[in-house]
């Protein structure tokens, strides 16, 4: 009988471990950094998904990446067309809207590949545009943003 109870617990938590793997997470974004790290805050601002900004709130989630490194898919994606953060034309005015394992999400600040199709995890999106020369000393990112501006920490 004890071992039954046993068993009824291993079984339990098994399937509440499975259900936690379950969550879908964004492989490495960056070439320039061996794990996602989000930046560090800056005279600019922080890269938290809510931080301040001049007269707004940060509606994406900020990750560290080095101007010119390679943008890597986070998981199998579909290309789903170019999506520009301020529609100015700056340096730093590209990015990309993509979908996949569920969710439509905008990568902001590279300069994508190409802007249809399919890629494989790990598969090279593009390149990260020269932020530095727009925003002088800001940690350098990748801007993630849910299509529908909903919070994307729990997925990283
Ligand atoms: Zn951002």
């Amino acid at each position: 009988m004890k071992l039954y109870i046993l068993f009824s617990f291993l079984l339990l938590a098994v399937i509440c471990s499975s259900s936690v793997d379950a969550q879908v997470k964004f492989g490495r974004l960056c070439s320039s950094h061996s794990r996602n790290s989000i930046r560090e805050c800056d005279s600019y601002g922080c890269g938290k998904y809510g931080a301040k900004r001049e007269n707004r709130k940060h509606l994406g989630l900020d990750i560290a990446c080095d101007d010119g490194a390679k943008v890597y898919a986070p998981f199998d994606v579909m290309l789903n067309g170019r999506s520009k953060p301020y529609g100015n034309d700056n340096a730093i005015d590209d990015g990309i809207t993509l979908s996949g394992e569920g969710l439509c999400f905008k990568l902001f600040y590279l300069k994508p590949d190409r802007l249809t199709g399919t890629l494989k995890k790990g598969e090279r999106i593009g390149h990260m545009l020269s932020m530095q020369s727009v925003y002088r000393g800001i940690n350098s990112h990748v801007h993630v943003q849910m299509c529908d501006a909903s919070d994307p920490t729990k997925y990283f």
